[in-house]
């Protein structure tokens, strides 16, 4: 291994060895070793902020223990362009491997948070770090900001920096969120609305069935009739590489014993939109197929907090694949632009920024899983990607 990638190895190494769990996800194996959450490493994070170069570092606190990190490094040009990455990782009890060593071994760092999303973070700030050294100083200025709970607990991180750029009156003209796309820059999510619908009967002894109300059964004809709209959404025409809606039931819960009349039974339903979708008219429509096929009363509640604009869920992500910076970062990868299906920050971000993408070394399919690793050599592609798009000089 070079040099540099022994430096670029070892900077994302560092930021694994330091724990930052979700605390949704805490267990034994994340207490060993101390306080729970993404708190040390955006700590550790300042200080490095502030060592190559920073002019201003913010830590905002989120939650108690909790905060956001922001570091501002000063360009030669009046351009400012953002890059967010979560500082939360997720689960390490299911980890086959030594969570947090961070060992460089056959050519990968391994360790929670490597690949999803330590890596884009630690090449960064190795290449910030050289720069600085040098007296070199990016053409547009960056701010770099580490993001609470984007894994779990609905993006806070992301969700609290929005209003921060706002109030300062940030003019971004390009924002990245790292994720691992495998080098596609993903233009394109699906957004998010999930409710519980709770079927309200009546208990009774179930050999005198007929003085109770059967919530169990009353719930059989609401699962019929989200199997039928999901045939229906996915019957539409799709306006975009997302594809169309599409709604699943997930989880269902009621009764108390087996000799006794159900009076409650919930069941969970998420709808994945498009764009085009509001969430508020997705979410009246669930509530309207619910109430249509359920022949007793029933309750619609929403499952996700508001988002700060007040809705019932993340409208969509979505951007043109031939934008100016979809079309860079797919030619410095040598790949194509894409959509995908998971969540991330950049729900949050639509508006923000004048041009959005989602980016980053290495597969999801290989992110929270009982190992975690991102190649050594993705880290050398990533810094040449990342060191073209903001060009020191
Ligand atoms: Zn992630």
């Amino acid at each position: 291994m070079d040099t540099d990638s022994r430096t670029l190895a070892e900077s994302v190494a560092e930021l694994v060895r330091i724990p930052s769990v979700n605390p949704l996800h805490a267990g034994p194996r994340a207490e060993e070793h101390g306080p729970v959450g993404e708190g040390a490493l955006a700590a550790r994070l300042a200080e490095r902020f502030d060592g190559c170069g920073a002019d201003e570092t913010v830590l905002d606190e989120v939650l108690p223990g909790r905060p956001n990190v922001y570091g501002r490094f000063p360009g030669r040009s009046g351009r400012l362009v953002v890059v967010d990455v979560h500082t939360d990782t997720v689960t390490v009890e299911n980890m086959t491997d030594p969570p947090f060593d961070g060992r460089i071994e056959s050519g990968s760092v391994w360790g929670r948070g490597a690949l999803d999303t330590k890596a884009t973070m630690g090449v960064l700030l190795a290449l910030l770090e050289a720069w600085h050294r040098d007296g070199l100083r990016p053409d547009p200025t960056l701010l770099l900001v580490g993001s609470i709970s984007e894994e779990v607990g609905g993006l806070l991180g992301a969700t609290r920096f929005r209003p921060w750029a706002e109030q300062q009156g940030l003019l971004i003209d390009q924002l990245l969120v790292a994720e691992p796309t495998g080098f596609r820059p993903v233009h394109g999510l699906k957004g998010l609305v999930l409710v519980r619908v709770t079927a309200l009967g009546t208990a009774a002894h179930s050999a005198l069935p007929d003085s109770g109300v059967n919530a169990i059964e009353a719930m059989a004809p609401v699962i019929d009739a989200f199997v039928a709209e999901n045939a229906r959404l996915r019957a539409l025409p799709a306006a975009t590489e997302l594809g169309t809606g599409t709604v699943s039931v997930t989880q269902i819960s009621g009764g108390t014993g087996s000799n006794v009349i159900p009076d409650r039974c919930s069941i969970s339903v998420g709808r994945r939109i498009v764009p085009g979708e509001d969430p508020d008219e997705v979410l009246e429509r669930m509530a309207a197929v619910a109430r249509a096929a359920c022949p007793i009363p029933c309750e619609i509640t929403s499952l996700l907090p508001t988002t700060p604009d007040g809705r019932a869920g993340s409208p969509a992500f979505y951007q043109r694949p031939d934008s100016a910076f979809v079309q860079f970062l797919a030619r410095a990868a040598g790949t194509e632009p894409a959509v995908a299906p998971f969540g991330a920050n950049v729900l949050r971000y639509s508006g923000l920024a004048r041009e959005l993408a989602v980016f980053g070394p290495g597969s999801i399919d290989h992110a929270h899983q009982a190992t975690e690793r991102v190649a050594v050599a993705d880290l050398v592609r990533l810094a040449g990607i990342l060191g073209s798009w903001l060009s020191p000089a």
